[in-house]
């Protein structure tokens, strides 16, 4: 074999060889690759785990369609009410989050910065309020409760007092390691999918923060596509009950 019909084998099997790869990398990857809203990207697929969907601010008008969607996909969620939202209208939604499995939280009683955080202990007895307020009208009893804004904010004054004393309460704290920032300036559906995907799969027992309150329209509406791409990624739901305490120290 002269060089140059050696030069020609090298470049044909360097062809073939390059061939492969992209078959296979088209195959292995159609398997895996989940089509956002504006983005693709692959994921593994596999082993996925658990993840903890949250909805805070509720309830709202839209809360019921967000039990629907979630009851076609097999899934459970934890809801942090507000407890001023919660009107007797709300108390066969209210029932239904039991009856399928969902968890109940406490968020806070008026949803008002202002109101929440104007003195070292107003968002604890903004908490327990609430939790007194669903125990007594509704026969609801939580242990899991989420400050408003999460528990690294800079309203709350003094901290380490806030989580002593939800502690002494009885009171279990969830902040979130993933969020869809759907409750900030003006999400759109893109940023709420990108927010989400794919920092989801690398978290391990991700807590995603979404919103079910009277403005999160765009959430409840995305929540097939979201539920659809963890589904196919393989996670299981769960809720928080049935997890460890999670904040941010
Ligand atoms: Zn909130």
């Amino acid at each position: 074999m002269n060089n140059s019909n050696h030069e020609r084998l090298i470049r044909g099997m360097l062809l073939m060889l390059v061939c492969l790869l992209i078959y296979l990398g088209v195959n292995v990857n159609v398997k895996n690759t989940f089509i956002t809203d504006g983005s693709t990207f692959k994921g593994e697929g596999e082993n996925a785990g658990t993840v903890y969907l949250t909805f805070d601010d509720g309830p709202s008008k839209y809360t019921e369609t967000v039990l629907d969607t979630l009851k076609q996909y097999n899934a459970v969620a934890t809801f942090f009410l507000v407890g001023d939202s919660v009107t007797d209208e709300y108390e066969g939604t209210l029932k239904r989050m039991q009856d399928e499995g969902h968890a109940i939280g406490l968020h806070c009683s008026c949803h008002s910065y202002n109101k929440v955080y104007s003195d070292t202990s107003s968002c604890v007895k903004s908490i327990l309020d609430e939790r007194e307020f669903l125990r007594n009208r509704y026969g609801i009893e939580s242990d899991l409760c989420r400050l408003p804004g999460g528990s690294t904010n800079v309203f709350i004054k003094n901290k380490k007092e806030v989580v002593e004393t939800l502690h002494s309460e009885g009171l279990k704290i969830f902040d979130w390691n993933v969020t869809a920032e759907d409750s900030v300036g003006v999400p759109t559906a893109e940023s709420i999918m990108k927010n989400i995907f794919p920092d989801v799969y690398n978290k391990e027992e991700p807590i995603v923060l979404m919103h079910d309150g009277v403005n999160n329209k765009l959430t409840v509406d995305l929540l097939p596509q979201i539920l659809q791409n963890l589904t196919e990624y393989g996670y299981k739901f769960g809720t928080l009950a049935e997890r460890d305490e999670f904040f941010y120290k």
